[in-house]
C-alpha cells in the first residue's frame, strides 16, 4: 500500500511559525486544559497533516499516517473519560479541536469525526442520558474495552450510517438488521458512503434489531461495532469523488456477520433516546467545515499579501476590490464562527425549541458558509491561485461536499427551521 511521509523534519517543524487558533482561549474563554488540547490538534494539523493532505487528495488514499500520529498524540482518545486512559475532552474541546484539524486536511478530520463519535456517543453523551443502574453498569464494562482498544492499541472506529433510503435522515428504521441469537446478533444489510471503508478496524454500524417475526422500529435500532475482519464484512464498489478523496468512502455489505453483545457501542433504546433528546449530535460533521472556512480565508489573506510560499511574492492587496471581497470573506466567516461556537457550547440534553433551531442554523452556516468563502477565495485570488499545486482547490472541493452530509443535509436544515419554527409539537392546520 501506498504510504505518505511527512516532509519536514523535527528541526523544521520548530521553525514553523504557528497559526493563530481559530478561536482564541482568551477571547472564547476556554480553560487551559482545553487551549492544550486544541493547541495540540492545530500543531499536529499545521505541522504535519497539512503537507501530506495533497497526495491523499490526489490518490484518494486513506490518511493511514495521520491516525498513527492521532494515536501517538492521545487524540484518538480525546473524547474518552480520562479514568479510561483518554484526554476526557468535552463536546465542545472535541468541537474546536476537530475544526483545526479540518484546517489542514479535511479528509482526516471528517473520519477523525466519526471515530471520536464513538466515543463522544458512548461517553458523554450516553452519561447524560437515562438507563437503569444493571444497564449503566453493563454499557460501562462494555465501553471500558472499546476504549481500551482505542487508547493502548491505535484500534480506529468508523460510522456507517447512510443506506440510500429514508434511515439516515431520521425517516423510518436503518434496513441494516441485527437478529438476536445466542450470545450476540447477525447482521446483515449494506451501509453507502462508509467513510473509512477497508481501513478502520471497527465499523460502528447503525442498525434494526429485528427479532424474527417482528416489524423494523426507529427505536429498536442498534449501535454496533463489528470488527472489520469479521466473517462476512466486505468493501465494495470504487471510491473516485469529487472531494473528500481521501475518506474513501466506499460500500460496506454485512452478510450473517455475527458479532456477540458486547460489540454494542450503546445499550438497547439508548441510540433512539440520544437521537431524541440530544440532537447536537449530528451536529459534529460541521467542525472540519469550519476549519475549510478559515483555511480558504487565511488562505486568501497570505495569497494577496504575496506571502504563499511556493509562489512569487506578488502582492495583490492594494486593489480596492480584492480588499472588498476579503472584508467579504471575514464578516462571513465571524458570522459562522459565532453562531457555530455558540451552538456547540450550548450541546447537552433536552435543548430549548431556540437552541434545536440554533443548531440546525449552526450547521447551514458551517457546510454553505464554507463553501461559500472558498468559491469567493478562487474569485479574488485569481488562476494561478487554483493550480492543484496549491492547497485552494482542495479546500474548495472539501468544502462543497459539507450540505450532503445526512441526517442534517443543508435542505434538511432549511425544511426543520422552516416547519419547526412555525408549527409547535403536534400542530397542525387540518
Ligand atoms: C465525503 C463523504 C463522506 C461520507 N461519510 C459518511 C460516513 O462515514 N457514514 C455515513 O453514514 N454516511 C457518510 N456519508 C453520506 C452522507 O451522509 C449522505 O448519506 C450521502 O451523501 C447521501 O447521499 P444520497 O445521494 O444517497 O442522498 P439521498 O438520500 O438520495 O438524498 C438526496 C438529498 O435529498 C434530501 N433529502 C433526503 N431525505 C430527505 C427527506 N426525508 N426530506 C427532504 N429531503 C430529503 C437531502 O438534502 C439529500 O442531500 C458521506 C458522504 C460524503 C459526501
Amino acid at each position: 500500500m501506498m504510504t505518505v511521509q511527512a516532509n519536514k523534519s523535527a528541526a523544521a517543524i520548530d521553525k514553523i511559525d504557528l497559526d493563530a487558533p481559530i478561536f482564541d482561549p482568551k477571547a472564547f474563554r476556554l480553560n487551559d486544559e482545553q487551549a492544550a488540547i486544541v493547541g495540540s490538534a492545530r500543531q499536529l494539523g499545521q505541522t504535519v497533516f497539512a503537507g501530506r493532505a495533497a497526495a491523499y487528495d490526489r490518490d484518494a488514499i486513506f490518511p493511514t499516517e495521520n491516525y498513527r500520529d492521532l494515536h501517538r498524540a492521545g487524540l484518538l482518545g480525546i473524547a474518552i473519560p480520562k479514568k479510561h486512559g483518554g484526554l476526557g475532552a468535552d463536546y465542545q474541546t472535541y468541537a474546536i479541536s476537530a475544526a483545526e484539524i479540518g484546517r489542514y486536511c479535511g479528509a482526516t478530520a471528517l473520519t477523525w469525526n466519526m471515530h471520536v463519535c464513538s466515543t463522544l456517543w458512548s461517553g458523554p453523551l450516553a452519561d447524560d442520558l437515562e438507563m437503569d443502574a444493571a444497564t449503566r453498569a453493563e454499557h460501562e464494562q462494555r465501553r471500558a474495552m472499546h476504549y481500551k482498544r482505542i487508547v493502548d492499541d491505535g484500534a480506529v472506529y468508523s460510522q456507517p450510517f447512510s443506506e440510500g433510503g429514508a434511515a439516515a435522515a431520521g425517516g423510518v428504521a436503518f434496513g441494516t438488521e441485527a437478529k438476536p441469537v445466542k450470545g450476540g446478533w447477525l447482521v446483515n444489510g449494506k451501509k453507502i458512503f462508509a467513510s473509512l471503508s477497508g481501513h478502520a478496524d471497527y465499523y460502528g454500524v447503525l442498525c434494526t434489531e429485528i427479532a424474527e417475526g417482528e416489524k423494523a422500529s426507529r427505536r429498536n435500532t442498534l449501535y454496533l461495532a463489528l470488527p472489520a475482519k469479521a466473517d462476512g464484512v466486505s468493501v465494495v464498489g470504487d471510491w473516485d469523488p469529487l472531494g473528500m478523496r481521501g475518506t474513501v468512502s466506499r460500500t460496506l455489505l454485512f452478510k450473517d456477520v455475527f458479532v456477540p453483545e458486547d460489540a454494542a457501542l450503546m445499550p438497547r433504546g439508548v441510540y433512539f433516546q440520544a437521537a431524541m433528546r440530544w440532537p447536537h449530535m449530528f451536529l459534529t460533521l460541521s467542525p472540519t467545515y469550519v476549519g475549510l472556512a478559515q483555511a480558504a480565508y487565511d488562505f486568501t489573506v497570505r495569497y494577496l499579501r504575496g506571502e504563499v510560499p511556493g509562489t512569487p511574492p506578488v502582492k495583490r492587496r492594494m486593489y480596492p476590490t480584492k480588499q472588498i471581497a476579503v472584508a467579504q470573506m471575514q464578516i462571513k466567516l465571524e458570522q459562522i464562527k459565532a453562531i457555530w461556537f455558540q451552538a456547540v457550547t450550548e450541546a447537552a440534553a433536552n435543548p430549548s425549541k431556540e437552541q434545536v433551531l440554533r443548531a440546525y442554523a449552526a450547521q447551514y452556516s458551517a457546510m454553505e458558509g464554507a463553501n461559500e468563502i472558498a468559491t469567493l477565495a478562487i474569485r479574488t485570488c485569481g488562476g494561478q491561485a487554483m493550480l492543484k499545486s496549491l492547497p485552494l482547490e482542495r479546500i474548495y472541493r472539501d468544502s462543497r461536499c459539507g450540505s450532503l452530509m445526512l441526517p442534517w443535509t443543508a435542505e434538511l436544515c432549511l425544511d426543520r427551521i422552516g416547519r419547526e419554527a412555525l408549527y409547535e409539537t403536534g400542530e397542525s392546520d387540518e
